[in-house]
């Protein structure tokens, strides 16, 4: 646990007491603070009373006496309307922060020299955060990764100069974390998502600019017009910029080649690692997620050697594009948590026309019109859970299709027809473009019912195993 001593001998009070809430309430009063905290859920209050927090309903709390109001990411701060809490903070002049504030300060005032890689972006975090926090620690670093991805970040180990942190920042997470300072910043992308929670595209993208504005260095992926503009200004104003291009040829930066990751100085070029072979990394936007980390990696000081072998190494992360077993030219993919049309295109891209494709669940508004370009690749797709039938009319005259109704079925027939297949590696993908509530509790456990079937079959060799 990192104490949060910033606060010590001060008055703080607190709202959101889910698993982050907790972990920062106790890094407060390990720091020497006197905490008061709270929820509108009563079962979170009575858990965080339990666990020896002070709690207190905030509506009669003496606000003005307050250093600091520390506010859970899932809390509205703007949009659609600030929370009560926050009405009441900004009332009294209060400020409101959240934990990788807590986190940033404890960094500078103990040991402002530890390297910090601060990861956000609308797609790729949790991948990128994996990729670069696996390619640190297999280099020997002592690395600790959390934030929005693992571990609450109070619950890292209290920053020293030679630890490595590594750290998935989500848009929520950035607005309450006001001197985010990292030592290298990755904005990945930036597409229209959480409107509902930050009002307007600009507004977003403002908030996911002071991840990368704050920092010593700001990786910036060009690649949408959004991030492009981000670069330019930040470079305008004198930051250190390095752009990172998943397709273009940039003339200063580093870009994907095909497999091949490219570093351009003055238009010339130079190969600095390469993804060919690299099952958990394929496709383009794997691509970008790598050239993100392969940069913040050479910027913490990790040599070529090092970060090639922590890419060859990378595991993946479970239920994003996992191979989880092959039997001879079929290997069986599990992206699971491709739960619209949108997170389901970048696995049809990734592989070429021998795709046995496992899709359907509770669907999403859009259904797979979106998907129409990939149709070319699917072999055969079969049908699962309550979007069967509108898919199967997408579908049409389109893409040989079957209703298999269950994943089990769906699974055990997808095998078979791929292992007919001459035409080369097949992929059996479960990319199911639908949330998975019909039929499972989550895309996890969706998931892991996949792995269980596929290797279930005779002759599978598992991949990986469960996580
Ligand atoms: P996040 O943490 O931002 O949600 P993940 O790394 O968990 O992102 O990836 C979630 C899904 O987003 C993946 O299954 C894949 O479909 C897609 N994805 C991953 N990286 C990228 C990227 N760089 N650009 C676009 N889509 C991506």
């Amino acid at each position: 646990m990192i104490p949060a001593a910033s606060f010590s001998g001060k008055r703080v009070s607190l709202f959101g007491l889910g698993g982050s809430g907790i972990a920062t309430a106790h890094a407060l009063i390990a720091g020497g603070a006197e905490v008061l905290a709270w929820d509108d859920n009563p079962d979170s209050v009575a858990k965080a009373a339990a666990a020896g927090i002070t709690t207190g309903d905030l509506r009669a709390a003496d606000w003005p006496l307050f250093a600091a109001f520390v506010l859970s990411p899932g809390v509205p701060l703007t949009h659609p309307k600030p929370h009560w809490t926050v009405e009441l903070a900004r009332g009294a002049g209060v400020e409101v922060i959240g934990d990788i504030e807590l986190f940033c300060r404890e960094r500078i005032s103990r040991a402002p020299a530890a390297p910090f890689i601060a990861i956000t972006g609308t797609n790729g975090k949790s991948t990128t955060t994996a990729l670069t926090a696996h390619i640190v620690k297999s280099a020997g670093r002592d690395t600790q990764m959390g934030g929005n991805i693992g571990r609450a970040i109070m619950t890292l180990d209290p920053p020293e100069p030679a630890r490595h942190y590594v750290v998935e920042c989500s848009s929520y997470q950035i607005d309450l974390a006001p001197s985010i300072n990292p030592t290298a910043g990755i904005l990945l992308n930036l597409t229209p998502d959480h409107l509902d929670r930050h009002g307007t595209m600009a507004h977003y993208a403002s908030i996911k600019e002071r991840l990368v504005a704050g920092s010593d260095t700001a990786i910036v992926g060009v690649d949408d017009s959004w991030c492009a503009q981000i670069a330019d200004r930040l470079e305008r104003a004198g930051r250190q910029v390095i752009r990172i291009s998943k397709r273009l040829p940039l003339t200063d930066g580093y870009f994907a080649d095909g497999t091949n990751l490219m570093e351009a100085v003055h238009g010339r070029y130079s190969r600095v690692a390469f993804l060919e072979g690299i099952g958990s990394l394929r496709g383009q936007h794997n691509a970008q997620n790598a050239l993100a980390a392969v940069v913040a990696c050479l910027k913490v000081g990790l040599d070529l050697g090092e970060i090639q072998a922590g890419l060859e190494s990378f595991p993946g992360l479970a239920h994003r594009m996992e191979q989880v077993g092959r039997k001879d030219h079929v290997l069986f993919v599990n992206d699971s948590k491709a739960t619209n049309a949108d997170a389901a295109a970048p696995a049809l891209s990734s592989f070429a026309n021998r795709i046995y494709w496992i899709a359907g669940g509770l669907p999403k508004e859009g259904g797979i019109e979106p998907l129409r370009g990939f149709f070319p690749r699917i072999a055969k797709a079969y049908l699962i859970g309550e979007a069967a039938p509108a898919f199967a009319a997408t579908l049409g005259e389109a893409v040989p299709y079957e209703i298999s109704g269950t994943l089990a079925a769906a699974v055990e027939h997808a095998a078979n027809d791929a292992a007919k297949d001459t035409g080369g590696e097949a992929v059996v993908l479960l990319s199911p473009a639908c949330a998975s509530f019909d039929q499972f509790k989550n895309f996890e456990v969706r998931g892991e019912a996949f792995r269980q079937a596929a290797t279930a079959i005779d002759g599978v060799k598992p991949i990986g195993g469960p996580r």
